[in-house]
């Protein structure tokens, strides 16, 4: 072989090997920034059906839009509403977290998140007795699903809300799509929820940044392949009230309070982007302590918690995966 013949081979190599084609798109959808990188020759279609997909996905599940499954349910006053499967899958998902996190995770506090202003913007601070009375309508065990017929019955005054846990879900079906479509390398970025497919397309695997919880860059760094990364922040999405509190958008379902614990940030890896969004919402909710026991006996995922002290802790099936990008007043690995 002729030498630039074999100059031009090593090229056309290294060409598919590192620079496969790559495409990015980047869209608006479930009130949040969306991210889409994929590798590969259908990467480019896989992308435009992702964006179809979430689109799909907001018409069921949001909040505000008016023939939606949730918000007719919010409207249904006591009656049985028909809603499509996939509603009744999330629901029922998030249903059985509520009864797992013994609550932590509770999908039926939309009556209270609004009554905080979350849901408009129009922020402010409920008196007691106003929570107390909201309160009475958030309990789980109260709403009635029928499998056959795809119907779901809330009780009076109850309402819920998928803010916790449709992310997650979105980036399941995403994830799904591009397998579909044969792409073997792809990351997304579902406002804030990472997930990933595969390992990079030169193989490596994804290095995934862990927000500070206090601003700036990111302060640790964790590899991954084939999962998702999903954190639940205090330092999202919060009003700073009249009386100097500020009062963030996760909520404790037994106080009908935003929570207020030691926990800055929360991160689960798992496989499942609707068990990690769940998770990472109901260990915040649940505190260090009880997040700890609680991952004691499930184990089937790995969490890294920040504390407002700058604590970290994480979980052993991290250790040679998380890279520290700052300094922390303690790190503890649990196991
Ligand atoms: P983000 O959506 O900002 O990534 P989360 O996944 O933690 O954060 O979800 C928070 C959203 O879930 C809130 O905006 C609200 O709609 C809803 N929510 C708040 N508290 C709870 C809770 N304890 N259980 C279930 N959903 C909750
Ligand atoms: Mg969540």
């Amino acid at each position: 072989m002729k030498k630039h013949t074999f100059l031009l081979l090593i090229i056309a190599f290294l060409l598919t090997a590192c620079g496969q084609t790559k495409d990015i798109k980047s869209f608006e959808a479930m009130n949040t920034f969306m991210t889409v990188q994929a590798y590969g020759k259908n990467a480019k279609k896989a992308k435009q059906l992702i964006k179809q997909r979430i689109e799909v996905l907001e018409d069921f599940f949001s909040t505000t839009k008016i023939n939606s499954d949730v918000y007719k349910l919010n409207n249904s006053q006591e009656t049985e509403t028909v809603v499509h499967p996939e509603t009744f899958e999330i629901l029922q998902f998030a249903l059985k977290m509520a009864n797992e996190t013994s609550g932590a995770l509770n999908p039926c506090l939309y009556n209270i998140t609004s009554a905080w202003g979350f849901t408009t913007g129009s922020y402010r601070v409920p008196s007691q007795d106003e929570i107390s009375f909201l309160l009475k309508r958030t309990d789980f065990n109260h709403l009635q699903m029928d499998q056959e017929r795809s119907t779901v019955t809330l009780e009076t005054g109850m309402q819920v809300d998928f803010g916790a846990v449709g992310k997650g879900y979105a980036g399941d079906q995403a994830i799904k799509i591009l397998k579909e479509q044969g792409v073997k390398s792809a990351i997304l970025d579902l406002g804030g929820n990472i997930q990933t497919l595969g390992t990079k397309p030169d193989g490596s695997e994804w290095k995934v940044g862990i927000k500070s919880p206090f601003g700036g860059r990111a302060v640790a760094g964790v590899k991954v392949c084939d999962k998702a990364v999903i954190t639940s922040g205090g330092y999202e999405r919060f009003f700073t009230a009249d009386d100097g509190n500020s009062y963030i958008h996760i909520f404790d379902g037994k106080t009908g309070r935003p929570v207020k614990n030691e926990i800055a940030s929360v991160t689960i890896i798992c496989e499942s982007g609707l068990y990690g969004d769940s998770l990472s919402t109901a260990l915040f909710v649940m505190g260090t302590e009880k997040a700890v026991a609680y991952w004691k006996t499930h184990r089937e995922f790995e969490f890294i918690i920040i504390t407002i002290d700058e604590d970290l802790i994480y979980t052993k099936g991290l250790e040679s995966k998380i890279q520290l990008l700052e300094d922390f007043e303690s790190v503890t690995v649990i196991e």
